[in-house]
């Protein structure tokens, strides 16, 4: 009943070249797909273009990130209604970048998190743990308290319709994916997690792993009973490359 979703997280990455020539080259690619969905998120200086670029294409528009603020004086930064405005669907928060070189808290993720669904976007939400905090078994602890940081001041209903991307630190642009039991079982304890409090919405948040994700790894990565796609960096620069992931969904 869940549909995956494979998104690409351009990161800081492109140009007008690019946008035109990777859209192009997706659209080439992937001219007919079906049961699973697909989104793009390029930096978003190229959103308005990218969104013309993908008229009349499935490939749905999504951003990297959103400010906390509505409007008003925050220089540099992006409200929940620009990204609307410019057509962008699928908005990316509490990437671990965000959170390591932004010092974003999990009480600022959950912030956007409340703005995004009340501006009628959808929230990608990025948790996962470190390699330390790997290391030293404190994985499901780790996601939980990102998760909680939502689940506990909006409740369970809050992830309706709603995207979690696992991304563990360590596995990010790294070349060293979790391994699909691995990433199975953060999934499972993830789903599991907000189940204890509501059944229905676990059965359908959509559970995206991210972290080193290519064409030779997707596959095995989605006959996972609890992945549902995937957040993809490196890989989603090249059409063929992801292509060939949303394929793998
Ligand atoms: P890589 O696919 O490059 O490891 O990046 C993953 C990621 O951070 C997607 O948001």
């Amino acid at each position: 009943m869940r549909h995956p979703l494979v998104m690409g997280n351009w990161k800081l990455n492109g140009s007008k070249t690019v946008v035109k020539e990777l859209i192009a080259g997706l659209r080439n690619e992937l001219s007919s797909v079906d049961g699973c969905g697909v989104a793009i998120a390029p930096p978003v200086m190229y959103l308005d273009q990218a969104k013309h670029a993908l008229s009349g294409s499935q490939i749905v528009l999504g951003a990297q990130n959103v400010d906390v603020n509505l409007s008003g004086a925050f220089t540099g930064e992006v409200s929940a209604d620009m990204l609307k405005d410019v057509g962008a669907q699928y908005i990316i928060i509490g990437h671990s970048e965000r959170r390591t070189y932004h010092k974003e808290s999990d009480e600022l993720i959950a912030k956007k998190f409340a703005l995004l669904k009340a501006a009628g976007l959808i929230p990608v939400l990025c948790i996962g743990e470190t390699e330390a905090e790997n290391e030293a078994g404190k994985t499901e602890e780790v996601c939980a308290r990102q998760i909680d940081a939502v689940l506990k001041t909006q409740g369970a209903e809050a992830f309706n319709g709603v995207v979690i991307a696992y991304e563990p630190v360590w596995a990010i642009g790294t070349g060293k994916s979790a391994t699909p039991a691995q990433a199975q079982a953060v999934h499972k304890f993830i789903r599991d997690h907000i189940a204890k409090e509501n059944h229905a919405v676990a059965a359908q948040v959509i559970l995206q792993y991210g972290g080193s994700v290519n064409d030779k790894n997707a596959a095995e990565l989605f006959a996972q009973p609890d992945i549902d796609g995937a957040l993809v960096g490196g890989a989603s620069l090249k059409a063929d490359a992801f292509a060939a992931i949303v394929k793998a969904a």
